[in-house]
Parts: C-alpha cells; sequence; structure tokens
C-alpha cells in the first residue's frame, strides 16, 4: 500500500499515520519527524531547516524533495509508505510523481484529513511532547501526571517552537495557500479520500479497510 496522508497542521496526521501502522507493515516516512531529528543531532540539514520550522514557514523545496527522494529508495519502503507532511506543494507532488515514475510504482490513495482551523488552533496550543521518547501529551485532554514530567520515561515534557499560537496561525495560512492546492491536484488523478479528522484515531484505517482497495 501506497499512501499520502494530507491534512493541516494539528488534523492528526501522525495519529492516524501509528493506527494504520498497526495494521499494515509500511514505511511512516514524516518530513517533519524527519526534519526535527536533524536538528536535534545538529546536522547541516537540521541547521538550515530549523529557521524555518520554528517560523512555521516551509522548508525549500528542493531540499524536501532530496530528502524524500533518498528515504523511498530505502528497503523498508519495498513494502509500501505511507507520506505524512509530504507533498506539501505543488512542485513536491510534481517531483513525486516523476520519482514515482522512475521507481515503476504508484499510488492507491490520498487520504486528505479536513478539519477546522479553530480545532487545529486548540489542539494545537495544548499539545505537549516528551522531549526523550517523543509521548504526546495534551494539557487538556491528557495531561501528565506530574506537570512537565512523562508518565512513560520520566523525560522533559515541552511544547514545540512551532506550537505557539502565532506560529501556529502563520502555519495554517501557508497550508491553505501553499498545500490546500494538492486536493484539487489528487483529486483529478482520482485518488483523493476525504475524511473528517474529528472522527477518531481510526477513521482512515476504517476507511482504508472498508475499501479494501488495492492498498495491500
Ligand atoms: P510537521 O511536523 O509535518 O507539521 O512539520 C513541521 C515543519 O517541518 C513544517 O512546519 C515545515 O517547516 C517543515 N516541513 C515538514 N514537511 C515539509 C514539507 N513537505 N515541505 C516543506 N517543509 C516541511
Amino acid at each position: 500500500m501506497r499512501i499520502i496522508l494530507v491534512g493541516a497542521p494539528g488534523a492528526g496526521k501522525g495519529t492516524q499515520a501509528e493506527s494504520i501502522k498497526s495494521k499494515y507493515p509500511i514505511a511512516h516516512i514524516s518530513t517533519g519527524d524527519i526534519l526535527r531529528a536533524n536538528v536535534k543531532a545538529g546536522t547541516e540539514l537540521g541547521k538550515n531547516a530549523k529557521g524555518y520550522m520554528d517560523a512555521g514557514k516551509l522548508v525549500p523545496d528542493e531540499v524536501i524533495i532530496a530528502m524524500v527522494e533518498s528515504r523511498l529508495q530505502e528497503p523498508d519502503c519495498k513494502e509500501g509508505f505511507l507520506l505524512d507532511g509530504f507533498p506539501r506543494t505543488t512542485p513536491q507532488a510534481e517531483a513525486l510523481d516523476l520519482l514515482l515514475e522512475k521507481l515503476g510504482i504508484s499510488l492507491d490513495a490520498v487520504v486528505e484529513l479536513n478539519v477546522d482551523d479553530e480545532v487545529v488552533v486548540q489542539r494545537l496550543t495544548t499539545r505537549r511532547g516528551c522531549k526523550f521518547c517523543g509521548e504526546i501529551y495534551n494539557t487538556l485532554f491528557k495531561p501528565t501526571k506530574v506537570d512537565g514530567v512523562c508518565d512513560k520515561c520520566g523525560g522533559e515534557v515541552i511544547q514545540r517552537d512551532d506550537d505557539k499560537e502565532s506560529v501556529i496561525r502563520n502555519r495554517l495560512s501557508v497550508f491553505h495557500e501553499q498545500t490546500a492546492p494538492l486536493i484539487a491536484y489528487y483529486s483529478k488523478k482520482g485518488l483523493l479520500l476525504t475524511v473528517d479528522a474529528t472522527g477518531g484515531k481510526d477513521a482512515v484505517l476504517k476507511l482504508l479497510e472498508q475499501r479494501s482497495c488495492s492498498c495491500k
């Protein structure tokens, strides 16, 4: 199965990806996670990307395209992959088309997670994550037992720099301007499925199972 998850920041792409992965043994490729790992490790890529990420802007297309191009050729992608957070611009989508053609493979579906902007702002300003193990918390719906301390590993629980409200509003306008046009792009190709992002953590998995598409 080869699918793309498209949705505003905070639509729940990561959560849906975890649920899909529990059923299908495919590689989960989150460009945001790859970039954050590079920032943490202090690589050249991370140093270049950090400024864009902290400001809620997109990292330049050529950087992201090269990163995904090499990732998609790793062995764990043979069984399929789930792209989370890529493509985010029309040039990225066009580059992906060319790459897939070169690799002789095609997409099974592009799933749009539909969510209201104000829901996103509430979800993200209250989101927290463990610096050490990555466990996700929410100050309203899933608080840590001890303030700022991870229940799972005792690590420090913090707010992502790009989860501050001004940055979130910026990320949302970037989404509407640059990423939303991909909905029409993939709809024209007959690949688009739309899911209500408030429909629970297994909403996308259920839809894929219902279709029991060529998604094997
Ligand atoms: P995410 O975790 O997917 O919300 O991504 C966090 C940040 O990483 C974004 O706000 C961008 O700065 C950057 N980023 C992730 N994926 C992409 C992409 N496909 N194109 C450009 N920038 C990206």
